[in-house]
């Protein structure tokens, strides 16, 4: 079996998909890691994002950072699925503020402006 892509690959990846696709705004600060134990079902769910508020303050509070995890699946399914998955989590940091349905108008915006630009060539 290949070695597995490790954490400090995910994130480097963050990066230059940032410079790419989103003019660099998007926070240096997310924590980009592999996940081993994706919960179950395996619905085909290969990402998620979560936020980080400030400590110590009610629900509510402002966002410092977010958290991209993505499931070792998605390595096994190739590349293309980890870009798409990465790509995906990160259309979520994008517009978190904006969309309360995480999939909602605003995200499926952001995605059909990736698709446009071309993030998503060779991909599928
Ligand atoms: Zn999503």
């Amino acid at each position: 079996m290949a070695a597995q892509l490790t954490d400090r690959w995910l994130r480097k990846e963050y990066l230059k998909l940032n410079r790419r696709w989103f003019d660099g705004k998007l926070p240096r600060n997310t924590v980009v890691k592999w996940c081993d134990s994706f919960p179950k079902p395996d619905n085909g769910v290969y990402g998620r994002t979560v936020t980080y508020r400030a400590s110590g303050t009610k629900p509510g509070a402002p966002i410092i950072g977010f958290g991209i995890t993505i499931s070792r699946r998605a390595e096994r399914s190739g590349m293309a699925t980890v870009m798409v998955t990465l790509l995906h989590e990160m259309a979520h940091v994008k517009t978190w503020r904006s969309s309360r349905a995480p999939h909602g108008r605003v995200w499926v915006m952001e995605m059909r402006r990736l698709a446009a630009a071309g993030a998503f060539d060779k991909l599928w």
